[in-house]
């Protein structure tokens, strides 16, 4: 099911510079942003992936299998990139304790990359078996904003699961912070987000900086915008990077699916971490996992759009290899193929968005 999107007034879809709006009603406190230019013909990729969804939370315990010590550490629905850090800091802290010999990590997306880095700093030799590697996994996918969205059901979580989530999320935070720039592609950027999907503040310090626009203040065509600050990673460079840590400190890799927990009982480590995202489900009969696909419409880069935006239109973030448009959650959907017509409907509610700018830069 696509989000449900507001209809925009349709407006004139020239652009104005300046603070005059197309109605002739002076915006005097308008900040004025670059506009995305949302045509067809900047679409230079679309893709789609599903997103690993349980209602309860991710799953970080550990159990035993055989002679084994497993601790998952999946299910991170539409917030892995964002919390991949922290959930592998409590998994780690968990498998690590009392442990002596190497470690072996399922899964290769950034669930799995952070808990082998992390078991790596720690001291431990560590092997990867992944079915498959990036770019070639739903991390890729991504979109990259880090906030920790469509995680759970706030109906279904024990207050067991929100102390790890607030934990998890205040890790994750840190360490990202001390890894924005170039090498990561990680870097902070004004968000701006439509009145009415506005959260409060998970944990103390996050959002950090935020305010309440009036409809005045900002370019876009909608009433009050929430504004905050938040760091958006480049996944294909990210994912890259993390890769190039884990082989410098010494890491191996084999590319190989694990078929059922005899299959891992039979792998020579002692400790196993399992980070397989959805491959959960098949693998260890969780069937509280379930797909949530997400589609989207990649543009030619802009350079000049330095900020995101998100609402009833779908979602914005400007990378360097390309600006996002993005906005579905279809549960249930195993088909991660983008859909032509659901491509369309995401261009075209980004276009009017963008093309109702009351002044631009
Ligand atoms: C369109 C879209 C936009 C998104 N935007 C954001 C965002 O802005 N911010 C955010 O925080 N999150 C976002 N997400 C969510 C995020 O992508 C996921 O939560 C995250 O990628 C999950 O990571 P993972 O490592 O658990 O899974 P994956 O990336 O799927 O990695 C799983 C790994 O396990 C391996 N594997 C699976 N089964 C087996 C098996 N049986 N044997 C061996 N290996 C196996 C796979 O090959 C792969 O290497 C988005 C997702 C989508 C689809």
């Amino acid at each position: 099911m696509l989000l449900d999107r507001r209809t925009f007034a349709a407006g004139s879809a020239a652009l104005l510079s300046g603070c005059a709006t197309t109605s002739g009603r002076r915006f005097s406190d308008c900040t004025p942003l670059a506009p995305v230019i949302a045509d067809e013909s900047r679409i230079i990729r679309t893709m789609a992936g599903l997103r690993p969804y349980r209602r309860q939370g991710f799953v970080v315990r550990q159990e035993a299998l055989g002679e084994k010590r497993l601790v998952h550490n999946y299910g991170h629905g539409g917030g892995g990139i964002t919390l991949s850090w922290g959930t592998s800091k409590l998994a780690t802290e968990l498998g690590l304790q009392g442990h002596s010999g190497s470690v072996a990590v399922i899964g290769s997306g950034v669930v799995g990359l952070s808990t082998a880095r992390l078991v790596q700093e720690a001291g431990f030799a560590v092997t990867i078996y992944a079915a498959s590697l990036p770019p070639d996994t739903t991390s890729n996918v991504a979109g990259g904003q880090f906030h920790p969205f469509a995680v759970f059901h706030a109906g279904d979580v024990t207050p067991e699961f929100m102390t790890q989530f607030t934990r998890a999320l205040d890790y994750s935070w840190r360490r990202y912070q001390i890894m924005v720039g170039d090498d990561y592609g990680i870097r902070w950027l004004p968000t701006y987000v439509e009145a009415g999907s506005v959260e409060d503040k998970v944990i103390a310090n996050f959002p950090p900086i935020n305010r309440m626009l009036g409809e005045a203040e900002h370019p876009f065509p909608a009433g009050s915008m929430f504004r905050y600050d938040t760091m958006y990673v480049e996944t294909g460079r990210y994912l890259r990077q993390m890769m190039r840590d884990f082989q410098v400190a010494g890491g191996k890799i084999e590319v190989r699916r694990l078929a059922a927990p005899a299959e891992i009982a039979a792998l020579q480590e002692r400790l196993v971490f399992n980070c397989t995202g959805l491959g959960a489900r098949d693998l260890f009969g969780d069937q509280e996992l379930q797909p949530v696909r997400g589609q989207l419409a990649i543009l030619e880069p802009q350079p000049e759009v330095r900020y995101a935006a998100l609402g009833a239109f779908g979602y914005m973030f400007p990378r360097a290899d390309g600006i996002l448009l993005g906005g579905t959650f279809e549960r249930d959907v195993w088909d991660a193929t983008p859909q032509p017509s659901d491509i369309a409907r995401i261009l075209a509610s980004h276009k009017r968005f963008f093309d109702g700018f009351r002044c631009a830069a």
